[in-house]
């Protein structure tokens, strides 16, 4: 929980620190589309130990034009030491000094001014033509481009916060909840609550533009009789790959449910994401708890149970 708080203000202060010139930032990609595929808090796992996303995918349909959606000096390369096709990037740094990483950009597609530009060590203006989305369909993946911002304090910064106006008007879904042991795997009835430590496993969702369907919350305020005792908010994450906080925020075990179903926070099959909260139950009477979610559109919504009966 201390890891927890501990978090929460590092979320806080990066917030407070993003007094950018961030006005004039322009949608790299034609017509405002906003279909989303992952968000920075996403739980992805590519290897042993999951990780977040960090940055913000957009889909769009190969050879879509991208423009810069911030000036500053331009770099290309590739972001990944295994270099492909599909791990291009252009890195635009502005003024503030963040750095805006654009990656999934045909690299056989490249203007040659931007080149010479980026060979050179100068600049792009928002707004320039920087190339195309990559053809990612032949490996399987949705042509997209991912956009990460990495502040000069080594954060990734939410793109939502320059990259906003989505027109989400869908709150987030809280679909359903589990009392879990606290190191354990097995469910346990609300009637079988005793005095003592136990998790409370929230499998929870929003549905942001575009209809793809599930992503991650971008925020989650717990209450407890009246007290707030879990609460996150995704406006940054630690730099480069901090995963206390995904072990205090996402449930990473399994859950075995009363009808014998195992449960995971598990991204690539069906981005179920279960987050698991730590209650301390008083006494033998289950608790009156309330889930807040929000969306960064400010959707709410609101979810009580006490036990497993919610309204
Ligand atoms: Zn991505």
């Amino acid at each position: 929980m201390k890891n927890c708080l501990s978090l929460l203000l590092l979320f806080i202060l990066a917030v407070l620190s993003t007094g950018r010139a961030w006005a004039e930032v322009i949608w790299p990609l034609p017509g405002k589309p906003a279909v989303v595929l992952n968000t920075l808090s996403t739980l992805q796992f590519y290897g042993p130990t999951p990780g977040f996303h960090h940055g913000l995918d957009l889909a769009a349909p190969a050879g879509t034009p991208v423009v810069a959606p911030v000036s500053g000096s331009v770099e290309t390369g590739h972001y990944y030491k295994r270099k492909s096709d599909y791990t291009y990037e252009i890195a635009i740094t502005t003024s503030d000094g963040d750095r805006w990483e654009l990656h999934h950009i045909d690299p056989d597609d490249i203007p040659p001014e931007i080149e010479r530009r980026a060979d050179a060590g100068g600049k792009v203006t928002a707004g320039a033509h920087l190339g195309r989305i990559y053809d990612a369909s032949a490996i399987g993946i949705e042509p997209h481009l991912h956009i990460n911002i990495l502040s000069a304090q080594g954060m990734y910064l939410n793109p939502f916060i320059a990259l906003s106006d989505l027109g989400d008007e869908v709150a987030p879904t809280v679909s359903e909840t589990w009392w879990a042991e606290p190191k354990g795997d097995r469910y346990v009835e609300v009637e079988a609550l005793v005095p003592g430590e136990f998790v409370l496993v929230i499998d929870a969702f929003d549905i942001a533009p575009g209809e793809f369907g599930r992503q991650s919350l971008y925020r989650m305020r717990v209450r407890q009789e009246g007290e707030t005792i879990f609460e996150f908010q995704f406006d940054a994450l630690p730099h480069p790959s901090f995963l206390e906080g995904t072990n205090e925020i996402y449930f990473l075990g399994e859950l075995k449910t009363r009808d014998g179903q195992i449960l995971r926070s598990e991204v690539q099959n069906d981005r179920r994401f279960l987050y698991a909260v730590p209650v301390k139950i008083p006494s033998a009477d289950p608790p009156e708890i309330e889930i807040v979610t929000e969306d960064f559109a400010g959707n709410t919504s609101r979810h009580r149970l006490r036990g497993e009966v919610s309204d």
